[in-house]
C-alpha cells in the first residue's frame, strides 16, 4: 500500500547529458481509479430504473389514442428515456474497454467478414438517404480482438452517417499500405473546423452541442474507438474540411497482420 508510482522523462541535454524528471503520480493514479469506478457504478445503478422507465411509458403509449393531448409527450419521454439508456451503455462500454489490460489480441480477425457486417449495419442505418461505397482487400486479415475492432469501426462509420446530409455518400476502405492496413472512412458531411480536431476523442467532447443534440449522441463514441485502437497499437487519424467533410482512419501496423 506505500508503494508509490512515479513517472520517469529521460531528455537528452546537450551531447552527452541526459536530463531525467521523475514525477510521484501516486495521487492522480488513485484518483483516476476511483473516477472510473464511480463512473462505472453509476451507470450500472441506472441501468434498470431505466429498463422499468422504459417498460411502463412503453405500456402507456399502446394504452393512448394517437390524438389524445398525452401522445406527444409520452412519444418524447420515451424518446429521450431510450437516448439515456444508449448512453449509459456507452458509458459502461467505455469503463470496460478503458479498464482492460492485456488484450489478447492471438485470433485472427476475418476482415472481408467483418466489414460485410459493417456494411449490414451501415445500410440499416443510412436507409436509403446515402450511397455507401465499401472496398476491402481480399486476403487481408489481422491479429486483434474482434469485438473492440468492430466497435471502432461501427463507431466511425455511424458517426459519418450522422454527421452527413442526407443525399451525401460515405466510403469506408481496408487496404494494404506501406506500413500495415489503413482502414478508412471518408464523408461529404459537415465537416470539423481544425481548433476541434486534437480533442475529439476526449469523453464528452462534442463540437457543436446544439447541432450535435439532434444527432442524439454521447460524446463518447470516439473516446471508446481511442482505447480500442490503442489495444491494437494503432491511433486514429482524422483529416476534415469545415463544411466538406472529414476522413476519419487508423492503421494497424504490419506485425498484427495476417495474409491470406
Ligand atoms: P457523438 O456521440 O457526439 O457523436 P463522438 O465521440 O462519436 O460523439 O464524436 C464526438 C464529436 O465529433 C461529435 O459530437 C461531432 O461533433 C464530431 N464528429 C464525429 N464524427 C464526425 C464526422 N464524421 N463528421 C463531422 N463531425 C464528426
Amino acid at each position: 500500500s506505500d508503494k508509490r508510482l512515479l513517472e520517469i522523462r529521460v531528455m537528452s541535454y546537450g551531447d552527452r547529458q541526459l536530463l531525467l524528471i521523475a514525477r510521484d503520480v501516486t495521487r492522480i493514479h488513485q484518483l483516476e481509479g476511483m473516477r472510473k469506478d464511480f463512473v462505472a457504478n453509476v451507470s450500472h445503478e441506472l441501468k434498470t430504473p431505466l429498463t422499468v422507465l422504459q417498460g411502463y411509458l412503453e405500456i402507456m403509449q399502446t394504452m393512448e389514442d394517437a390524438d389524445s393531448p398525452n401522445h406527444k409527450p409520452l412519444s418524447l419521454m420515451q424518446q429521450q428515456t431510450t437516448r439515456m439508456q444508449s448512453m449509459v451503455e456507452q458509458l459502461l462500454a467505455l469503463s470496460r474497454i478503458e479498464d482492460a489490460v492485456d488484450i489478447d489480441l492471438s485470433q485472427t480477425v476475418n476482415m472481408a467478414l467483418m466489414i460485410d457486417i459493417l456494411k449490414e449495419e451501415a445500410k440499416a442505418l443510412a436507409g436509403t438517404d446515402y450511397t455507401l461505397v465499401f472496398n476491402c482487400e481480399p486476403g487481408l486479415n489481422t491479429h486483434g480482438n474482434e469485438l473492440q475492432l468492430r466497435s471502432a469501426c461501427s463507431n466511425l462509420i455511424s458517426n459519418a452517417i450522422r454527421y452527413t446530409t442526407p443525399g451525401g455518400t460515405i466510403s469506408v476502405n481496408w487496404q494494404s499500405v506501406a506500413t500495415g492496413a489503413l482502414f478508412s472512412v471518408t464523408d461529404t458531411g459537415v465537416g470539423i473546423a481544425p481548433q476541434h480536431i486534437n480533442r475529439l476523442t476526449e469523453r464528452f467532447y462534442r463540437v457543436d452541442n446544439a447541432r450535435s443534440s439532434k444527432t442524439g449522441g454521447s460524446g463518447l463514441g470516439l473516446a471508446i474507438v481511442k482505447h480500442a485502437l490503442n489495444h491494437h497499437h494503432s491511433e486514429l487519424k482524422v483529416t476534415s474540411e469545415y463544411g466538406k467533410g472529414s476522413i476519419f482512419s487508423f492503421i494497424v501496423p504490419s506485425h498484427l497482420l495476417v495474409r491470406q
